[in-house]
């Protein structure tokens, strides 16, 4: 697909989405990478509602580290898969302690070495922890949209990504990470999506059939 053809789809959900961003709260680069991680199957809103318990206590590498793994477990329970994840969360903070300096680090190759982060969270990170985009995290709503709409007909998220790189200059990473996600949760819904109130109706393949 042409450049000039994904640009406007870009442009289009920036008009019809202007207050798109990043759903999660955090304050840190590492409540950032925790948020992610606990969002994995699971809702945003509801990280939202489990994180600021879990930060009053711990937010840092050494205290989740040192934290116990039932206290943990405990604290973000309704996030899901908490068994994992509390261990992932662990091993995340003692691998920062060990290799980093106890700082999350700033480059993608070096985040996906932490247990539980993987392309799509360090996509994430980059972005909105060090504001620094390198390149577009495929959750199930850019996955959905990528495949509608003819920018991707892959099923696999890394081979998505690298079909959406091809098609998009680095200066729209931050918008298409914003944009996509907020278009499939308001207008491109896995059921029914609303395809007559559409902004990029006429880009779309799925919808031209
Ligand atoms: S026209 Fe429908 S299927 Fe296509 S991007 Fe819009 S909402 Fe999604």
């Amino acid at each position: 697909m042409k450049k000039d053809y994904v640009i406007n789809v870009v442009e289009k959900l920036k008009q019809a989405y202007p207050d798109a961003k990043c759903s999660l709260n955090f304050e840190t680069p590492f409540e950032m990478m925790i948020a992610v991680m606990l969002s994995a199957q699971c809702t945003d809103e509801r990280v939202n509602l489990t994180t600021p318990a879990l930060f009053a206590k711990y937010n840092t590498p050494v205290s989740i580290a040192n934290a116990p793994l039932k206290e943990l477990e405990s604290l973000i329970h309704p996030c899901g898969f908490y068994k994992n994840k509390a261990k992932n969360m662990k091993l995340a903070a003692q691998k920062i302690l060990t290799d980093f300096g106890g700082e999350v680090p700033q480059t993608m190759e070096e985040l996906m070495t932490i247990p539980g982060v993987g392309r799509k969270s360090a996509n994430v990170v980059m972005l909105e922890a060090f504001n620094h985009p390198q390149g577009i995290a495929v959750d199930t709503h850019v996955k959905r949209i990528s495949n509608r709409i003819g920018l991707s007909n892959k099923s696999e998220p890394e081979k998505i990504e690298q079909d959406l790189l091809k098609q998009i200059p680095s200066k729209y990473y931050q918008d298409v990470n914003h944009v996509f996600i907020w278009h499939g949760r308001k207008t491109c819904t896995a059921r029914n999506p609303k395809c007559s109130e559409c902004p990029v109706c006429d880009y779309c393949k799925a919808y031209q059939k």
